[in-house]
């Protein structure tokens, strides 16, 4: 029996294609939801299917003792992607978030010595449910009942230059270009360009956790890459493998030597299966990315006329409305009608319907996906 800390929906999904999933019932669903942004190209792409097939059948798994070529080229590409230098690879989002405080608190106390090794994050932001990366969390509702955390995080409100400005003994700045789970919040470009000043002025690293916004999510292969700024850290995972488990980060030329052998590790990290799958998912997104923008704008566009939803926002094809529980009694039940009428949709929040489409999916499919949103929210 499964652990039950999922709240799950009760539906059981066996087989996807494209941007649709289908039941043990052969009902078919619109997929708005990609697995929460992880499946980026939709469901058994050929192209990703016979990347992951001929990797299996050629080499599972080595340890991270010996190289291996998918996680070479991987390594390679996002590098050139990111404009950054050097990749480590993890499994999960909250693994390469962890990985990026431990090497901002190695580089300051190499650079810096002791004193400097705590981290700012944002209120609202969310990084992770290890207990290191709940501390780093800027949200209460995660916090409960998990204490004593991980110490070394202060918080600070988005907009608030001076908390960076002033914050003692702290060797980095961690944000979200759009926080996700917290109800899908842009951040300021203004205030993102002025808090990497500061980081560049105070020699602290700038992280940016794109877990959620990166690998073409947001319209660029990075979200930071919109904002004219770039990071000494970025961590990606969700989209990365089109569905296989992989995270990682990516650090530039100033901290790629901080962490040295034996200083960090992940015995399943780099997997050449998942790089394999990764590889092909970037291919496949190379060819998508154009259309994104364009797409999540027809999206945007739909969600502002849907009634009872207010505050249509968000980047690319990763969006959210804020529901009024009045029409629709609460954002769960709202998604639970929609997947009744078969479109998956995801909330972030108690307040936020989230949407976040396979990057290939094509504008008919949006639009129809609208057309069930505006049955299902009529009147
Ligand atoms: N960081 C961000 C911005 C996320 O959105 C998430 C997951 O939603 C995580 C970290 C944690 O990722 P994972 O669940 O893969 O550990």
């Amino acid at each position: 029996m499964l652990m039950n800390t999922y709240n799950r929906y009760g539906v059981t999904f066996v087989k996807g294609e494209g941007s649709h999933l289908f039941d043990d019932c052969g009902k078919s669903y619109l997929d708005f939801a990609s697995g929460i942004g992880v499946n980026s190209i939709g469901y058994a792409n050929p192209k990703w299917v016979k990347a992951v097939s001929d990797q299996a059948g050629l080499l599972a798994h080595t340890s991270n003792l010996y190289h291996t070529l998918p996680a070479k080229k991987l390594a390679i590409k996002l590098a050139a992607l990111s404009g950054l230098e050097c990749v480590f690879f993890s499994n999960s989002g909250a693994e390469a978030n962890e990985g990026m405080i431990k090497l901002a608190r190695k580089y300051s106390k190499d650079a810096h010595g002791e004193g400097r090794s705590a981290i700012l994050t944002l209120n609202n932001s969310f990084h992770g449910r290890t207990v290191t990366t709940l501390a780093a969390t800027g949200q209460n509702a995660f916090h409960k009942n998990f204490d004593p955390f991980t110490p070394g995080f202060l918080h600070a409100d988005a907009g608030d230059l001076d908390a960076v400005k002033n914050a003692e003994g702290i060797c980095a700045v961690l944000i979200e270009i759009v926080q996700g789970e917290g109800g899908v919040v842009p951040l300021p470009a203004e205030y993102v360009r002025e808090v990497a000043k500061i980081c560049a002025e105070r020699d602290l690293l700038l992280l940016i956790d794109e877990v959620q916004t990166g690998i073409g999510r947001t319209g660029s292969w990075f979200a930071f890459q919109e904002y004219g700024i770039s990071p000494d850290v970025v961590s990606f995972a969700k989209g990365i493998a089109g569905g296989l488990p992989l995270g990682g980060f990516i650090a530039n030329k100033k901290c790629s030597e901080v962490l040295k052998p034996g200083d960090h590790a992940a015995t399943f990290g780099g997997n050449p299966i998942s790089c394999a799958a990764a590889l092909a998912t970037l291919e496949i997104i190379e060819e998508a990315l154009p259309g994104v923008k364009k797409k999540g704008a027809t999206l945007l566009e739909g969600l502002g006329k849907i009634n009872g939803l207010s505050g249509a926002r968000g980047a690319g094809l990763m969006l959210g409305a804020s529901v009024c529980q009045a029409t629709h009694q609460s954002v769960r039940a709202l998604v639970d009608k929609l997947l009744a009428s078969g479109l998956v949709c995801l909330t972030a929040g108690n307040e936020t319907l989230r949407l976040m489409p396979p990057l290939t999916i094509t504008e008919d499919e949006i639009n129809e996906g609208l057309n069930i949103m505006e049955r299902c929210c009529a009147n």
